[in-house]
Formats: structure tokens, sequence, C-alpha cells
């Protein structure tokens, strides 16, 4: 608060000056706000998070914008590595007719997504854990979509990371391995004509579309991020 610096003759209770003290001590030690405060603003809403969740990114608001614009009757939708839930919470919230599921192979991550749940009262949003699709049946969903690890091991990028868990940022095989594999999986999992929609590095952009066309999905296009950078590959299950 302010006033602290302000007025000079404020006297801090014990109690207050050791939380202003761990606050100090985090910072120091480059923890990220969002874990600090056990918060983070995510499209309209406000989310728990700490160090076991990656921090939600705004780019990944743009899967979020595309779903509301494309999509309206009820739909069965998977977020796939659902993390904090930011993605699936959201679709969920904005689209109260929808069945959203949230999957991930973390256990740690389901208990924040659920706490998700519970705290911002999503009643159409069941967080899961399951490694990517497996434990799905065929044909289920009209739409999955993900924003799963897709660093690869030793990139530059890691070096600001080092807060994050590592096993929602890294993959192999140069941060594809786990593309490939919801994509594989989702030829599986989604409806016929269904869409799937990844999140991906700004310079995956060819491979991931190679990986989708591989699979056969069709009408394959890209979205850029707030920086322009080719970010988001959306792809339709051919019939
Ligand atoms: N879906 C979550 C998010 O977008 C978690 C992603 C992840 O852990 N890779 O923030």
């Amino acid at each position: 608060d302010n006033e602290i610096y302000i007025n000079q003759n404020i006297v801090l209770k014990n109690k207050d000056k050791t939380l202003i003290e761990k606050f100090l001590k985090q910072k120091e030690e480059g923890i990220p706000l969002d874990y600090i405060l056990n918060s983070s603003k995510f499209y309209e809403y406000e989310f728990f998070v700490d160090s076991r969740v990656l921090i939600p990114r705004p780019e990944t608001e743009i899967i979020v914008d595309y779903v509301n614009n494309h999509f309206s009757s009820p739909i069965n939708v998977l977020d796939a590595g659902t993390g904090s839930g930011c993605i699936g919470i959201s679709i969920a919230l904005q689209n109260p007719s929808y069945k959203v599921y949230g999957s991930d192979c973390s256990e740690d991550a389901v208990d924040v997504a659920f706490t998700n749940k519970i705290n911002l009262d999503v009643k159409n949003f069941s967080p899961i854990l399951a490694n990517w699709l497996s434990c799905f049946n065929t044909k289920c969903f009209d739409l999955i979509v993900s924003n799963p690890p897709y660093i690869a091991k030793g990139d530059s990028h890691l070096e600001k990371l080092v807060h994050e868990p590592n096993i929602a940022l890294v993959s192999k095989e140069d941060g594809l391995f786990c593309i490939k594999k919801i994509v594989e999986q989702s030829t599986k999992a989604l409806k016929s004509g269904g869409t799937l929609i990844i999140e991906h590095g700004y310079q995956q952009q060819d491979d991931v579309e190679e990986i989708f066309k591989k699979n056969k999905f069709s009408r394959v296009i890209n979205l850029k991020d707030l920086q322009l950078l080719p970010r988001i590959t959306i792809g339709t299950l051919e019939k």
C-alpha cells in the first residue's frame, strides 16, 4: 500500500512486517508476481495459480476468442493439458451450453484446475487425470484445444522460465513430441469434421502444419499472436 511509503509515521504491525519481508524476499528470488499473489488474470477471470502450473499467457486468450466466434450449438470440448484450467474454464464460462473437459497427466495440475472450477463455480467443466487423450472414447469431441509443452530441451527461452514446471514447458523431439501425440490421438477422439486448435512456438508453424496434414486434417490455418508471430494452428478432421 502506498501509505507505507508516504506516511513515515506508520508503525507496521509485526504480522504485516513479516508479510512484506516475505514478499520482498520472493521478488528478490525472481519468483513471478502471479505465484507470489496466487492469482493470474486470464480472459475475464481470476485464476488461482502456484508453482505447480504454468502461468496463463495473454496469447493463449486468442484460442478462447476464436472458439467464441466460430462455434455456437452445444458441443463437447476437450482442453488437453489443462494446467490451471484457464483455457477450458474460460470456454466453459463463456459458453454455458458446452460440456468442457480438461485433461492433464499431472495430479498437481488437476488439483489446481479443480480449485479453479470451484472458485469460479464452473458447472460445465470437469478436470480429468489423463495422459493426453488416452482415456477418451472414439469420436466423442467436436473440438479439442491445447497449449501443450512445446519448447525444445536446452532452448535459451527456458533460462527465463526457471520458476515454472518443466513438464508444462519442455517437450522431446525439438519441442514437437507432445504436439504429435495430441494430433495423432485427436484423429480418434474427435468426431469427423471436428476441429483441433493447438498453440505452438513461433518457429514451429511449418512443422505443425505438416503434422496436421499427415494426420488427415484439412483447412489448416494459422493465427498470429499479439506480436504478430505465428502461434496457433487450426485444422478440421476430414470426414
Ligand atoms: N493450458 C494451460 C495454459 O495454457 C497449461 C498449459 C501447459 O501447462 N503447457 O496455461
